[in-house]
C-alpha cells in the first residue's frame, strides 16, 4: 500500500480541525489528493468548544469569544464561508468591575491588559492605595532587565508594578485566562510582549501606551473586528466547528469516539502506524498530534523526550450558567462582568453578563450570566456536587449583585484538567522538544495550546501551519 500522502491528525478540537482544513485547501491548490483521517475519542468534535442552545439563549460551555486582532481565526472564518456569521461585544458595555473587600470596584479606563495606559483613572481608582499607585509609576524610571531570559508573570509584573497592582488588577484579570498562579506561570510563554516592551520601551506602562495606538490598525480586519475586543459567531463558536465539519465530510475521515494509544514507525523508517482504541491500525507518512499535552505525552514517549510536556500541569475549571428572568434582576448592568481576585476567598474567580455583553445571546426577556469556578490551587470546588455548587453561586451572586430572585434555570459544565500551565523555561523546552521531533520522528508535527498558547487563534495556526506542512512534504 503506498501510503505516502496519508496524513493522519489525533484531536479533533479546533486546532486538529484547522489542520485538517488546511492539509486539504493545500492539496485542493496544488491538485494533490491526500487522505485526511481525524481520530477524535469524544463521541463528537470541537474539543473544548462546545455551545448549547436552550430557551432561545446561545450558551457556551466551553470557550465564549476570541481575540478580534488576531487574524487566523477570522481568515478561518473566511475560508469557511462563516465570516458574516462574525459578531462583536455590545458597544454600550465597556466596563469591567473588580471585587476587593466585598465591593465591586469599576477597573480604571485605559487598562490594557491590566496594566494601566491612563494616569487620570489609575490616579482616582480606589482599587489601589496610594502607596500601591506610587509603586506602579516607579515603573517609569525603574531601570529595565534586558535579559531575554525567562520569569514568572507574576515576578515581571511585581518587579514593574509592585504587588498590590499584581494582585489586584492583574492577576485576576490575566491569570483568569489561565485560573493559573501568577508566580508559576512563564512570562514568555504568556505574555511576551511584555518582556519585549520592557526591553523596547524601559518601562512596561510607557510600551503598553504605544503598542495600544499601534495596535488599532492590524491590516486585513473586517470591519466588525475594528472596534472591539473580542468576536464570536452569531450561533456560537459550535457553530464553526459545525461548519468545518460539513465544508470537510465528503474529503476526511472522520473517527470519533476513538482513542489513538499509540505511534509506532515502520520497518521502511518513512512511515507510522497508530494503534487505535477499537483495535484498528492506520498507516501514515504524516501525522498530526494535536492533543492537549498530557495525551501528547503518551504517545510521543517512546521516540523522544517529552519532559516539556511532562512539565505543564493542568488545572481543572467549572462555569456555572445562571438564568434569570430579566424583569427580576435590579441591579443596574452596565457592563461584562466582574472578576475576582484570589485575596477575596470567594468561589467564583470572575462573572461574565453573558446577555449584556453579547447583545445576540438570548431573548430580551432572560439574563443570562457565566461564573467561572476554580483556579491553581484551588480547584476542590470545581467537584463539589451540582447542587452545593449552585447553591454556593447563587449565595455569592445574592451579596455580590444584589440579586434576590431564583433563577430559571442553571447549566453546570466542569472541564477538568483543561487549563495549562506553562512553567517558567517553558518556550525553551518546547523548541527543542520540535528539533528532537524534526530529527527523530521526521514527518510527524505538534500542534495546538502546548505549543502555541490557548487562544484559539493560535491554536488554529499552529493547526494550519502543521496541516500545511504536512500536505507539502
Ligand atoms: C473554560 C475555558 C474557557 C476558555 N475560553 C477561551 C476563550 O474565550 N477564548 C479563547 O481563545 N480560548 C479559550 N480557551 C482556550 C481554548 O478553548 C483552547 O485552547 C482550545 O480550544 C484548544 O483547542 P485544541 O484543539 O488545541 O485542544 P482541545 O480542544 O483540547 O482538543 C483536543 C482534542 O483531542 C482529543 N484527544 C485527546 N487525546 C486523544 C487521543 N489519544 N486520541 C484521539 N483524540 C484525543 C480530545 O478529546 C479533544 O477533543 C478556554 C479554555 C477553557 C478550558
Amino acid at each position: 500500500m503506498d501510503c505516502s500522502r496519508d496524513i493522519v491528525i489525533i484531536g479533533g478540537g479546533i486546532t486538529g480541525l484547522s489542520a485538517a482544513f488546511y492539509a486539504w485547501k493545500q492539496a485542493q491548490e496544488n491538485g494533490l489528493s491526500i487522505n485526511i483521517t481525524v481520530v477524535e475519542k469524544a463521541p463528537k468534535l470541537g474539543g473544548k468548544i462546545e455551545t448549547m442552545y436552550r430557551d432561545g439563549c446561545v450558551i457556551e460551555k466551553g470557550p465564549d469569544s476570541f481575540l478580534a486582532r488576531k487574524l487566523p481565526m477570522i481568515e478561518l472564518a473566511r475560508d469557511v464561508g462563516l465570516e458574516s456569521e462574525l459578531v462583536a461585544t455590545n458597544p454600550n458595555a465597556k466596563k469591567t468591575y473588580i471585587l476587593k473587600r466585598g465591593k465591586l470596584h469599576r477597573m480604571p479606563p485605559g487598562l490594557v491588559l491590566g496594566i494601566p495606559t491612563e494616569m487620570g483613572p489609575f490616579a482616582k481608582t480606589g482599587l489601589i492605595s496610594i502607596f500601591g499607585k506610587l509603586r506602579a509609576l516607579t515603573d517609569l524610571i525603574r531601570k529595565p532587565r534586558m535579559s531575554n531570559e525567562d520569569e514568572s508573570l507574576g515576578g515581571f509584573l511585581d518587579r514593574r508594578l509592585g504587588k498590590e497592582v499584581t494582585e489586584y488588577v492583574a492577576e485576576p484579570l490575566l491569570a483568569g485566562i489561565y485560573a493559573g498562579d501568577m508566580r508559576k506561570l512563564s512570562l514568555q510563554a504568556t505574555f511576551p510582549q511584555f518582556g519585549e516592551v520592557e526591553r523596547k520601551h524601559g518601562s512596561i506602562i510607557r510600551g503598553m501606551i504605544a503598542s495600544r495606538t499601534a495596535g488599532q490598525s492590524v491590516p486585513g480586519l473586517p470591519d466588525v473586528a475594528k472596534k472591539t475586543t473580542f468576536l464570536t459567531f452569531r450561533r456560537g463558536l459550535g457553530s464553526l466547528v459545525e461548519r468545518m465539519e460539513q465544508v470537510l465530510r465528503d474529503n476526511v475521515q472522520f473517527k470519533t469516539g476513538v482513542e489513538a494509544l499509540r505511534i509506532a514507525k515502520c520497518d521502511d523508517g518513512q512511515r507510522y502506524e497508530v494503534q487505535l482504541s477499537d483495535g484498528a491500525v492506520l498507516q501514515a507518512s504524516r501525522i498530526i498530534v494535536t492533543t492537549p499535552s498530557n495525551f501528547a505525552a503518551p504517545l510521543l514517549r517512546d521516540h523522544i523526550d517529552v519532559s516539556a510536556l511532562e512539565a505543564i500541569e493542568h488545572v481543572s475549571v467549572a462555569n456555572v450558567i445562571t438564568a434569570f428572568k430579566r424583569s427580576d434582576i435590579k441591579a443596574k448592568l452596565d457592563g461584562t462582568g466582574f472578576v475576582i481576585s484570589r485575596r477575596e476567598g470567594r468561589a467564583i474567580t470572575a462573572c461574565t453578563w453573558t446577555s449584556i455583553k453579547w447583545l445576540h445571546t438570548c431573548p430580551e426577556d432572560t439574563l443570562v450570566i457565566r461564573c467561572y469556578i476554580g483556579r491553581a490551587g484551588d480547584e476542590e470546588r470545581v467537584e463539589w456536587p451540582d447542587e452545593a455548587l449552585k447553591r454556593t453561586v447563587i449565595k455569592e451572586l445574592k451579596e455580590l449583585m444584589d440579586i434576590d430572585a431564583e433563577p430559571k434555570f442553571m447549566e453546570i459544565t466542569r472541564l477538568r484538567q483543561s487549563m495549562p500551565q506553562y512553567p517558567v523555561g517553558h518556550v525553551q523546552e518546547i523548541t527543542r522538544l520540535r528539533e528532537a521531533l524534526k530529527r527523530d520522528l521526521p514527518g510527524v508535527f505538534v500542534a495546538g495550546q502546548p505549543y502555541e498558547g490557548v487562544g484559539m487563534p493560535d491554536c488554529i495556526r499552529g493547526g494550519r501551519a502543521a496541516g500545511e506542512a504536512a500536505a507539502a512534504l
